[in-house]
């Protein structure tokens, strides 16, 4: 922590090395002191504050080592053992530390708490910090373009709740490990099925902090469901529960979160809701919508706790590490963190995970390519808050037509205004992440830097609000280019309202502008942060250790020409202050009245009463300054830090301008078009959705849903806005389709057609469609008339998913299984290729029952690409099926792919076609198309037996089981006790000729 002048190379105060030697006997202080502080920090890696270093010791320095892939080195002995050890640098410590972090790791950072000097034996040393996956802020820390959410989760039934119920549940919680019930991928809760679950979660980069509860059936879907968007870093759960009710972590580490487990008192919601009042400073949680929701508290109040206890700046008391009711006072450096939003899952559009993985909204699914994913494709933001927004958004499309009618009309104007638009993505691009920077400052972590930036960033508010063109700005320039002729003044409500929501913080501008140097140093504890004039006793004290060092300079002089020693030097160092230096050869020359101060190898050191003198005031003048300059420093933070809940608002707006321009950028630049929605169809969903446990709140449903009506959806010359692009970037163009659903006549699309057709595409499209125009996008199509979606569910064979390890047709089943039970009228279900993770007539049989199931049920919207051709039949039996398929052209014994999609079924699987292509033996092809014909024949009449004249409206019972009922009549009858293996063997054979 030396302080450094400006163009003076040396330290003036810099940290004494302590006498490594006191670390070689068991009993030193300083290991003492070590193992005290370890103590209060088991869980975590510490980080041991020497000198220049920070030091871990022990098993610390082992999982550290390897981590940082840094040398592990022994500290002599400690009762004669060797101690494992090893450093980093204290200056690129950030670096080393957040790699830890990443790694899962807690780390505590120890540092000295009062600057060594001559005479002290040890120095005091403190945890300043713990940082946590979860509560990491740094800048290095936390991904730019990701949220790093620190989850807490609460369970119990909200009619007991409180500390009663927690202690019964932390007792029958020891079966952990058991894989009971984890048939339905351990979704179920062995002691307690129905319990509801609060969650709660916060970043605390950017303050953004929420909470929600699940009761009623279903909760641990939803919960993952939820976590699985979330992503969060770090799950605060009560000891010694597991989140699920499978072996312990496995769950969690499935989203690649470390688990922290507290003690189960801190969940108890009284206790919680005291924290989180005083936390936020109200006297009761009513405005924050907590009222009613016991667990969604707990998990909040969970979460507060946990903050208080790691991020104790400076405190460095007791931490107890929820292991004793002490309560730090203070939440020190968490003033940011003064609401929290209680939500419903159901105000968005619901994405399940399995869905967002599938769609690849915001991760490649199959390959590494990362730039295959909806995000990338449409992040072409300017700010952090914009790129976060934005991937909120995508995860969390809106389902209130207002709002999404808001967004649309913005991104409408701005893509008329094509100047503005390019100027205000400009401006945008100069600003940097505000939301960050705030945070900084209220963690007491920013440096003078950020400060500065902090500052140029709010200096392009005002440019911002004037392109927007609101009303009380002056107004922008007409564009030249003619599309914009409305008038400057009338911009969209949305845009204006963000505008209005930005403040430039005039204030906290020019407090920077007026208290910080232009060019100051990276640290904030070292010198020249404060700007000349700022203030009076700093600028006079400054100027005396300037003058200091030239009345040493021009000592230096006088005394060489006094002595005639050309060679002598007045220097100084941290031990001995300033001296006067003479080599041995010019001892001779040494006036009476130099006092001897040091002997070295080839010189002597001296002082004298003068060299004294100016020592004192320089010195003196130096720890003024740095006094003064460090008070200063953190009166400015603090003043500033007032401020956030403004700085904040003003990042919200400004993130939310970037991704308005982001999209209309994006539709202006590619063609997309306007999404319109037709009649609500959510108030379907409300009134008459099959037992499905989807609960919209119907009273306060903005959305004005009228009962009865369905849209129609209706999609003219649409692309995938992913696959489009990646074709552009080899030259290839992307085939247009269009698409019509609606409630009567055409709800279930069945798509065949060869392999490699664009089945799976198609499918996709119309769901990033749905999904792009609920973020308030506009769309890759024509024309897109679109109901507002619900849900959207999408279901991949279990064979197309191999490559992912983990799906197997089980799972498959129970995907499908989740969609039978919760998709609404108003929900839009994609199922690719279902039933293929099993043998063939199997599957079919599941397909088929699927499709009848969906028709008998909610009937939501639904795609379904199959290669079982005689699922087509279903579009006779059915009303409202029909059947689409991928075109291909034969052009002699080659096929090509048309990728158009066309009415009616495919007549062949053209597998035979692919494989020729892919280039399977010539004898092979010949064989398989004889086997094929043969098969088709075959199957013509089972079409037959399974169509009996004019088709029932819709059939309840359609099955394959007429066909085989003599065969199965034979089997239900068979004696197996009584066959022997041969007579069993020979009925085997009977059944399969009656088969054949
Ligand atoms: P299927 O599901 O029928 O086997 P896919 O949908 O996976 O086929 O499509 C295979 C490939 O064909 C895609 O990766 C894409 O490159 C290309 N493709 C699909 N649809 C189109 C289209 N409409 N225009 C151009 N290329 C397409
Ligand atoms: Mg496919």
């Amino acid at each position: 922590m030396g302080i450094r002048f400006p163009g003076h190379e040396r330290s003036i105060i810099a940290p004494l090395p302590e006498p490594i030697g006191i670390v070689t006997e068991s009993t030193t202080p300083l290991m003492q002191q070590y193992h005290a502080v370890k103590k209060q920090h088991p869980a975590a890696l510490l980080l041991f504050r020497l000198g220049d270093f920070y030091e871990l010791f022990y098993d610390d320095a082992v999982v550290a080592s390897k981590i940082l892939q840094i040398t592990l080195t022994s500290r002599n002995k400690e009762k004669g053992q060797q101690v494992p050890m090893c450093g980093v640098p204290y200056h690129a410590a950030e670096n080393y530390i957040s790699r830890l972090v990443r790694a899962g790791h807690r780390v505590a950072i120890c540092e000295q708490m009062e600057e060594p000097g001559p005479g002290k034996k040890i120095v005091r040393r403190e945890v300043i910090r713990v940082l946590t996956p979860g509560t990491a802020t740094a800048a290095t820390l936390v991904q730019e373009k990701e949220n790093n959410f620190l989850a807490a989760i609460a369970r119990g039934s909200v009619a007991h709740g409180g500390r009663v119920k927690a202690q019964r549940m932390a007792a029958s919680g020891s079966g952990e490990g058991s894989t009971q019930g984890s048939l339905e991928m351990g979704l179920t809760v062995a002691s307690q099925p129905d319990a509801a679950i609060g969650l709660a979660y916060v970043d605390l980069s950017t303050g953004e902090f929420r909470a929600t509860e699940f009761s009623g059936g279903k909760v641990e879907f939803r919960l993952r469901d939820e976590l699985g968007i979330l992503r969060p870093r770090e799950i605060l759960l009560p000891k010694p529960r597991t989140l699920f009710s499978v072996a312990p972590s496995s769950e969690t580490n499935a989203f690649g979160a470390v688990e922290t487990r507290l003690e189960d008192w801190i969940f108890e919601t009284n206790q919680a809701a005291r924290l989180l009042e005083e936390q936020f400073r109200v006297a009761v949680l009513d405005g924050f919508g907590l009222v009613g929701h016991p667990l969604a508290t707990s998990a909040a109040g969970a979460i507060v706790h946990y903050l208080r206890e790691t991020s104790s700046i400076g405190a460095g008391k007791e931490s107890s590490n929820g292991t004793g009711p002490s309560l730090r006072p203070s939440g020190a450096g968490l003033e940011h963190l003064d609401r929290i939003t209680y939500y419903e899952q159901q105000e968005a559009m619901a994405l399940d995970a399995v869905t967002v993985r599938n769609l690849e909204l915001i991760e490649p699914s199959g390959g590494d390519d990362a730039s295959a994913t909806l995000l990338s494709a449409l992040d072409e933001t300017a700010t952090g808050m914009g790129a976060r927004l934005l991937r909120r958004w995508i995860i969390r499309p809106e389902i209130s037509l207002p709002e999404i009618e808001a967004r649309l009309d913005a991104v409408a104007d701005l893509k008329s205004r094509t100047v503005a638009r390019e100027e205000l993505y400009t401006a945008l691009g100069q600003i940097l992440d505000l939301e960050r920077l705030t945070s900084r400052v209220t963690l007491g972590i920013v440096s003078p830097r950020d400060l500065l930036a902090l500052k140029s960033s709010l200096e392009k508010i005002p440019q911002l609000r004037c392109l927007i063109g609101a009303a009380g700005d002056a107004p922008s320039p007409t564009p030249s280019s003619g599309a914009a002729t409305r008038p400057a003044a009338s911009p969209a409500p949305r845009l204006e309202n963000l505008a209005h929501e930005m403040d430039e913080l005039a204030d906290v501008h020019s407090l920077i502008a007026r208290g910080i140097d232009d060019d100051p140093p990276a640290l904030a504890n070292d010198s020249g942060v404060i700007r000349r004039g700022f203030h009076a006793e700093l600028d006079e004290l400054r100027d005396i250790t300037k003058q200091g060092r030239q009345i040493i300079a021009a000592m230096e002089d006088r005394e060489r020409k006094r002595t005639g020693i050309a060679s002598l030097k007045i220097r100084y160092n941290q031990v001995f202050g300033y001296y006067i230096e003479v080599t041995k050869p010019n001892l001779s020359l040494v006036p009476a009245d130099y006092e001897r101060k040091q002997t070295l190898v080839n010189a002597e050191r001296f002082t004298s009463g003068e060299l004294k003198e100016h020592e004192r005031k320089i010195l003196t003048a130096e720890e003024r300054v740095i006094e003064i300059e460090r008070r200063l420093y953190a009166e400015i933070r603090e003043s500033i830090a007032r401020e956030a809940p403004r700085l904040r608002r003003t990042a919200a707006a400004i993130g939310q301008l970037d991704v308005l321009v982001n999209f209309a950028r994006i539709a202006s630049a590619r063609h997309y078009n306007r999404p319109e929605f037709t009649e609500s169809s959510m108030g379907v969903a409300i009134g008459e959705s099959a037992g499905t446990g989807l609960k919209l709140p119907a009273t306060n449903d903005p959305r004005g849903a009228k009962q009865g009506k369905r849209g129609i959806l209706m999609i003219s010359s649409g692309r995938h806005p992913v696959i489009e692009r990646l074709l552009e970037q080899r030259g290839e163009r992307f085939v247009p389709n269009d698409l019509y659903l609606d409630d009567e006549t055409q709800c279930l699309l069945i798509i065949t057609g060869p392999n490699m057709g664009g089945k799976s595409t198609y499918l996709r499209q119309v769901a990033l469609i749905s999904v792009m125009a609920q973020m308030g996008s506009f769309v890759p199509a024509a024309q897109a008339r679109l109901p507002l979606v619900d849900r959207v569910f999408t279901r991949i064979g279990a064979s197309d998913n191999l490559a992912r390890g983990r799906s197997t047709f089980l799972v498959e089943m129970s995907e499908v299984a989740g969609i039978l039970n919760t998709a609404s009228a108003a929900s839009l279900v994609l199922l690719d290729e279902v039933g293929r993770g099993t043998a063939t007539f199997d599957g079919l049989s599941i397909a088929w029952a699927v499709v009848e199931a969906l028709h008998a049920g909610a009937r939501p919207r639904t795609l379904f690409a199959t290669h079982y051709h005689e699922l087509t039949e279903l579009e006779q039996l059915l009303s409202g099926v029909k059947n689409v398929h991928v075109s291909v052209q034969e052009a002699g014994s080659e096929i090509v792919f048309l990728r158009r999609v066309e009415p009616g079924s495919a007549d062949k699987s053209y597998g035979i076609e692919v494989a020729r292509l892919a280039g399977l033996p010539q004898a092979v092809i010949t064989r398989a198309r004889e086997i094929l014909r043969r098969h088709e024949q075959s199957e013509e009449k089972l079409t037959e037996e399974l169509s009996p004249g004019p088709a029932p409206p819709i059939p309840q019972q359609t099955s394959f089981a007429a066909l085989d009922a003599s065969v199965l009549d034979a089997l239900r009858s068979a004696d197996l006790n009584e066959l022997t293996p041969l007579e069993a063997l020979n009925l085997l054979a009977t059944l399969q000729k009656q088969l054949r």
